[in-house]
């Protein structure tokens, strides 16, 4: 899962890690008029799963409070596109402002889990801000990495080191110190893939603070996290969070064949074959085992909810639940939701003959396949 940058800042914050005063997060249709902005200047930024967004009009500071509030209304709905949005326009749906702060100097501090060598490892760099990919390229010297055991955190003769590389005053060393280690604490207690900041500030006033969040923690600790499995998932659609909530596996992809399996295992193979016959599947759709007529139908309500698709194949294979049973089940899901796309059905294992048979006579217009080959075939025929 994601985190925007204010509710990475939220988690950074709980492991007093310093982030600059917040006046607000505002949504598309927040009202503006009731913000309290006191003590500008600010920083008004877009709320988007991407860096980079300071050189593509993301990040803007204000001094005064009606240029602040012209400025949020501006970024509200905007479009961004950065060298990280893999050439796709996102919009901006939250704003944060914060105090601006008075930067001195920008460093780059972030933890990844290394799986070469299956340790977390600690990046830094003095030359943190909004080049960091740059530098990556151009001198990857000027990049210091660690591994770090994470039943033992990060030592202080660690932090040592690498504060005398990164060229860090003595008098805030302890700052320093509590950072890196409460970093690392963080990234193994909230189970994350990643834990960046870019940049760590040293500001005038000599305080250390954390001026951007990434956070990326693993789906599969979701369970240990109740608050975050709560959290809006902003990386998923509609669709998506929709077939979540009644227990559907469901992954939108970018063609218009709507693909019903039942398995994992063998909704990758269907999205290979439609591939592999010239069709583009719409998404993934895994039903499940125990695939039963509800269970199909929400299935069949979720495919159609997207318009793009052109056909739709249900490919199941017959196991624990008899290929009789499942053609019982899609001949009245199909009566319930108005089916207005081709489809195409192919059943496979215990009972086929008879599944097969339910299926013809249903007097419903369902096209049937002998193999996942033919199906495909028929599938990306009856899409365009
Ligand atoms: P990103 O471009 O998406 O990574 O967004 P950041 O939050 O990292 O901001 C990009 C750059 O904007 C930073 O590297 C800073 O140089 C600048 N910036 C962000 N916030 C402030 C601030 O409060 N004061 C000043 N002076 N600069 C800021
Ligand atoms: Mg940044």
């Amino acid at each position: 899962m994601k985190f925007l940058e204010y509710e990475g800042k939220d988690i950074f914050k709980s492991y007093s890690i310093p982030v600059a005063h917040r006046y607000g997060v505002l949504k598309i249709g927040s009202e503006l008029e009731n913000l309290d902005l006191r003590n500008g200047p600010w920083v008004i930024k877009a709320q988007v799963l991407a860096g980079g967004r300071g050189k593509a009009g993301g990040v803007k500071i204000a001094s005064e409070k009606n240029e602040a509030i012209k400025i949020i209304k501006n970024m509200l709905g905007m479009k961004i596109k950065t060298h990280q949005t893999k050439g796709q326009d996102l919009t901006v749906k939250e704003v944060l402002v914060e105090e601006a702060s008075d930067i001195k100097r920008e460093i780059y501090l972030s933890m990844t889990l290394d799986r070469k060598e299956a340790l977390a490892m600690l990046i830094a760099s003095a030359e943190g801000g909004m080049s960091i990919e740059e530098l990556a390229k151009k001198h990857p010297e000027k990049i210091i990495k660690f591994p770090v055991d994470l039943s033992e955190g990060i030592h202080d003769f660690q932090v040592r080191k690498l504060s005398f590389a990164l060229n860090i005053d003595e008098t805030i060393f302890q700052d320093f110190r509590a950072i890196v280690q409460n970093l690392a604490k963080m990234f193994k207690e909230i189970d994350a893939s990643l834990v960046e900041i870019n940049p760590l500030a040293i500001l005038k006033n000599g305080k250390l603070m954390a001026i951007d969040s990434k956070i990326v923690t693993d789906d599969n600790a979701l369970f240990r996290h109740k608050f975050f499995a709560e959290k809006p998932d902003h990386e998923s659609t509609e669709i998506e969070e929709e077939a979540k909530k009644i227990g559907i596996n469901y992954i939108s992809l970018d063609g218009n064949i709507g693909c019903m399996v039942n398995g994992a295992g063998l909704a990758m193979a269907t999205l290979d074959t439609v591939k592999l016959a010239g069709g583009n599947a719409a998404n993934f759709l895994d039903v499940g085992g125990g695939a039963h007529i509800e269970q199909i139908t929400r299935a069949f309500n979720i495919l159609l909810k997207d318009k793009r698709v052109k056909a739709i194949l249900v490919n199941i294979f017959g196991g624990i639940m008899k290929c009789d049973n499942i053609a019982t089940g899609i001949v009245q899901a199909t009566r319930k939701v108005s089916l207005n796309v081709p489809l195409v059905v192919r059943l496979e294992g215990t009972n086929v003959e008879q599944g097969k048979e339910i299926l013809a006579n249903s007097g419903i217009k369902i096209e049937q396949a002998n193999s996942l080959w033919e199906a495909a075939q028929k599938v990306t025929k009856a899409a365009g």
